[in-house]
């Protein structure tokens, strides 16, 4: 059964319906049970389990520790285009916005790429807006052949294609999917995507099946918080996950929480998620999938990634540029949102390791495919 077709079974209103019927009992029984259910992830969302985010953030600490240990995983964005044929009303790369649009050659993709190299990382997420003439699929399979000299994991955010093109991504090396579905509200969805490929529900649904039956090794999915309700949002996301973790147990799901930024168009988020909503959600998420990666980028404040940090973060980026040629090019173009976190990736690594974590910068090796 596909995932398209196991959400027809869930109306949002009644998820929405159900997550505000949930009491303190049913938070209770879902903190203290041992398998925990899509219905005990309904009482964590739910404004019931407001007054136990404490003990939740208690419970998700110890789960991330026996899980995972003591570590954050780190990477970096590197934006090769930000040219767009869609018009997401939030995103700064909105095709009918009025900025420097520039799509990098492969000489100056490796120009990037060694800034980053040298920066520390070794996991690298190549991000583009959907431009599938100026960057197709072969331009990725190159830059890949060539980066896997260079990073031991090479991820992409970039425009949904077809498991026989995303194959071909694998065999030059990608290993990473990230793709947000941005937000599970078919309503919302349509207001939001206006006109391009991306406006369409269905495909952008099915990318992560597409991604999983070609075989990445990592799916990484989300919503935009502050699209529409993060309760409902995150019951949906978290379907999505158990979904994914069921039918491409080969691969490592990991859920992201980017928050809206500010970003060329100036759309203003509908439904703006505060520092406890998020807190609760990546609690909530630790708690339901322990062995879930959890992903928390550079839009968010320092303060705030430090604080979030413990409750089950396992990659943070970190000296993140929004723009193609950001990190090393004189004349890069515009960004598609403000990061929050300015912080050097050392300074980042520095924070990691005084608060008794370690920074991993590899882990994992392409040899261990051929083991
Ligand atoms: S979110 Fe992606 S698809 Fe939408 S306008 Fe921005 S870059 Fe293009």
């Amino acid at each position: 059964m596909s995932f398209a077709y196991k959400i027809k079974g869930y109306n949002w209103d009644a998820v929405k319906s159900a997550i505000l019927a949930k009491t303190a009992d049913d938070v209770r029984r879902a903190l203290y049970t041992d398998i925990r259910t899509y219905n005990d992830l309904l009482a964590l969302l739910s404004p019931a389990a407001e007054p136990f985010i404490e003990d939740m953030a208690q419970q998700a600490h110890r789960t991330t520790l026996r899980r995972f240990g003591k570590i954050i995983q780190m990477y970096a964005p590197l934006y090769v285009s930000n040219k767009c044929v869609n018009s997401c009303l939030y995103c700064g790369f909105n095709r009918t916005n009025k900025i420097d649009r520039k799509t990098l050659t492969e000489k100056e993709v490796m120009q990037e790429a060694e800034t980053i190299y040298n920066l520390g990382f070794r996991h690298i997420l190549l991000v583009s807006g959907e431009a599938p003439k100026d960057v197709p699929v072969s331009y990725f399979c190159r830059i890949a052949q060539s980066l896997n000299n260079l990073f031991s994991s090479i991820s992409i955010e970039i425009y949904p294609m077809d498991t026989e093109e995303y194959k071909s991504l694998i065999q030059s090396g990608v290993d990473g999917l990230t793709v947000y579905q941005e937000t599970y509200n078919r309503t919302t969805y349509q207001q939001v995507h206006p006109a391009g490929k991306k406006s369409d529900y269905k495909w952008r649904l099915m990318t992560p099946d597409r991604g999983g039956t070609a075989g990445f090794r990592r799916l990484n999915i989300g919503t935009l918080l502050g699209l529409s309700d993060w309760r409902v949002e995150g019951a949906f996301t978290g379907l999505h996950a158990i979904y994914l973790m069921r039918q491409y147990w080969q691969s490592l799901v990991s859920i992201s929480f980017p928050r809206l930024r500010p970003a060329t168009g100036g759309y203003e988020p509908e439904y703006p998620v505060n520092d406890s909503a998020l807190a609760q959600l990546i609690c909530a998420f630790r708690l339901l999938l322990p062995d879930a990666g959890l992903v928390i980028s550079t839009r968010e404040p320092e303060q705030l990634r430090n604080n979030l940090m413990p409750l089950g973060i396992t990659q943070m980026s970190a000296g993140s540029r929004t723009s193609p040629g950001g990190y090393s090019l004189e004349a890069h173009a515009d960004n598609q949102f403000e990061i929050s976190d300015i912080r050097s990736p050392e300074d980042v690594a520095r924070m990691i390791t005084s608060s008794g974590y370690e920074p991993v910068w590899k882990d994992w090796d392409k040899a261990f495919l051929e083991g």
